[in-house]
C-alpha cells in the first residue's frame, strides 16, 4: 500500500508524481517550506532579529488558510 505523501504544514497532498521528488519535497510549495523553516527557526531561537516582511506576510496568509 502506497499512502500518499501529504504536505506537513497545510497537509494537502503532494502534487508531485508517484516516484517523482520535488526540490520542494516533502512540502507542496515553496510557501509551505518557507513557513516551516520559519516555523523550526522561531523554535530554535527565541529571539530573532532578522525577521523581515516576507516572514510576516507568511505568517499572516498561513491563518488566512488556517480553517479547516
Ligand atoms: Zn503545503
Amino acid at each position: 500500500m502506497i499512502k500518499r505523501q501529504t504536505c506537513p504544514v497545510c497537509e494537502r497532498e503532494l502534487p508531485f508524481e508517484p516516484g517523482k521528488i520535488s526540490e520542494l519535497f516533502p512540502f507542496c510549495s515553496e510557501r509551505c517550506r518557507n513557513v516551516d523553516l520559519y516555523r523550526w527557526a522561531e523554535g530554535k531561537y527565541a529571539i530573532v532579529e532578522e525577521i523581515g516582511p516576507e516572514i510576516a506576510q507568511f505568517l499572516q496568509e498561513e491563518t488566512d488558510l488556517g480553517e479547516v
